[in-house]
């Protein structure tokens, strides 16, 4: 698909962010670029009309800038799943570890219903531990997660193997 070709030149790569030594995968640029961002959503649509998905659940932060969309084109529920201490209501949460500590999102107890059929969206796949922690998370309120959503993945991390047979889909593999 030459729309992939294209969203991927528009992402900036910067050295050195946050730490020495990490090459950051940027999605701000390809938000400046109106055609890109589209053919971002429309491929996501695109893969996910007809599958009888009834929940988008983000990954804050950068979930959040693709879900919500993806989310109304398929006339389903928006989730954010939340940074600790975010979100007012009752909530559930997962941890999980990071390179130093551990790390902990959160969701919102009854936003999810045991026939959900749900889609977790992020920017980026790493170690697949965040995505693994949504999926938790949403498959402990009792609903099914059909699939991971990333525009980008780093191949190298292996964050698939975290997730099992949990089927993720990425639009752009970075090196
Ligand atoms: P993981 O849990 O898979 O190791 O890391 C993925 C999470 O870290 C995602 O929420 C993602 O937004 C963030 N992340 C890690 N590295 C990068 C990066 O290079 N670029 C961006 N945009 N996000 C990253």
């Amino acid at each position: 698909d030459a729309r992939v070709a294209r969203i991927a030149s528009t992402i900036r790569v910067i050295p050195d962010f946050p730490k020495p030594g990490i090459m950051f995968q940027d999605i701000t640029t390809m938000l400046l670029n109106p055609e890109a961002f589209r053919d971002t959503i429309d491929l996501f649509v695109e893969r996910y009309k007809d599958k009888g998905i009834t929940v988008i659940a983000g990954v804050e932060a950068r979930g959040f800038i693709f879900g919500p969309t993806i989310a109304l084109a398929l006339n389903a529920k928006f989730i954010p799943l939340r940074k600790p201490k975010k979100l007012p209501g009752e909530v559930i949460s997962e941890e999980y570890s990071l390179e130093y500590g551990t790390d902990k999102i959160e969701m919102h107890v009854g936003a999810v219903e045991p026939n959900d059929r749900a889609v977790v969206v992020d920017d980026l796949i790493a170690t697949g531990g965040t995505l693994c922690a949504a999926v938790k998370l949403i498959e402990r309120a009792g609903a099914e997660v059909v699939e991971c959503a990333c525009v980008i993945e780093l191949p190298e991390l292996k964050g698939r193997d975290k997730l099992g047979n949990k089927p993720v889909f990425v639009l752009v593999k970075a090196d």
